[in-house]
């Protein structure tokens, strides 16, 4: 058992509104391991018999969220992923972002995200997949804030501010990088051919 406790993900956007009821099951002959799955639209929990109603209650969301990630994984295809970015803009930036092309990439390790404005190009690096769903529609809408305004100043974070977990999700990826110690935060091309460092 050595999954992290997480507070459940975003369940509001259409790719994860599947509301489904819990059903917890006690085993007596489960000693330690905990395991979830999907049945109908019911989730079936299994726990070990003696644990108590707070660990219940805690492995419960630790479950929920990992099954929601793995489903995150399987059904986010390069269509998908440009589903999501159609309703992410029309929900937070007015459907003023268009691009012409979001796509997975596994050639970015350094950087979560990427776009070009003069090709309407959006890429997110594979390393995305699996993580909670609110990260990948943080990186998301950020790179399609980026084919309206370049750069990480004022009037860029102003398009962020209606997305409600930008610092959560930022917080994430920090994490993230931090643990892999890798050598930078994602950066993101403006327009001109730079880069910037994500801040
Ligand atoms: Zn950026």
């Amino acid at each position: 058992m050595s999954a992290e406790p997480v507070s459940p993900a975003s369940r509001s956007h259409p790719l994860g509104s599947r509301a489904t009821a819990v059903e917890v099951r006690r085993s007596a002959r489960r000693r330690r391991t905990v395991s979830a799955y999907r049945e109908g639209n019911r989730t079936i929990v299994l726990i070990p018999a003696r644990m108590s109603a707070a660990e219940e209650q805690r492995w419960v969301a630790v479950m929920l969220d990992k099954l929601a990630a793995q489903e995150s994984k399987r059904m986010l295809g390069d269509d998908e992923l440009a589903e999501r970015a159609a309703w992410l803009s029309e929900q937070y930036l007015d459907g003023r972002a268009r691009p012409d092309t979001v796509r997975w990439v596994t050639n970015q390790n350094t950087r979560w995200g990427s776009c070009t404005p003069a090709e309407g190009s959006i890429r997110l690096s594979h390393r995305l997949q699996g993580m909670p769903e609110y990260v990948v529609d943080y990186v998301l809408l950020h790179e399609l804030a980026h084919l309206l305004v370049p750069g990480h100043g004022p009037r860029f974070w102003a398009l962020l501010e209606a997305y409600p977990r930008t610092e959560r999700a930022r917080g994430y990826l920090e994490g993230v990088v931090a643990a892999a110690r890798l050598p930078c935060l994602p950066t993101a091309r403006d327009g001109r051919g730079g880069q910037r460092e994500e801040r």
